[in-house]
């Protein structure tokens, strides 16, 4: 057996702690803290999703409600299936070959977006008041 004893020695470096630096380390602690619960708030979860085909609104649905959306291009076909689930959303289905909007997976955050590239399908999520027009969005 071959001992490879590479180790750089750092024997004066004192690991010990000390008070002044436990302070430091809980000041650090604490900023992260807040930065980290700063972030929290301001990443709200989206209330609703927009979906656009092709740049046009194809429409906008509750988080709140479980549903399966079919996504239909211009000639009628469906082309991707977006499911509402747990207050999610994600493509459920999709005819692309790369399957890229379905590895995407489920997204709450607001801004954030599922995009299907080849079939021009977005998926925004938004946060805020949804408008109450588009409330009742016909099936
Ligand atoms: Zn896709």
């Amino acid at each position: 057996m071959e001992k490879s004893d590479n180790n750089s020695v750092t024997e004066n470096t004192d690991f010990t702690m000390k008070p002044r630096d436990t302070i430091i380390l809980t000041v650090v602690l604490v900023i992260i803290a807040v930065v980290v619960l700063v972030f929290y708030m301001i990443k709200q979860n989206g209330s609703y999703a927009e979906i656009t085909v092709d740049g046009e609104l194809f429409g906008t649905y509750s988080l709140n409600e479980d549903q399966e959306i079919p996504i239909t291009d211009s000639d009628g076909n469906v082309t991707n299936t977006a499911e509402i689930k747990d207050g999610k959303i994600f493509m459920l289905e999709a005819t692309c070959p790369d399957k890229l909007c379905i590895k995407q997976g489920k997204k709450n955050d607001a801004n954030s977006e599922i995009v299907c590239l080849p079939n021009r399908v977005v998926i925004s999520v938004k946060s805020g008041d949804k408008k109450a027009d588009y409330d009742t969005v016909a099936q």
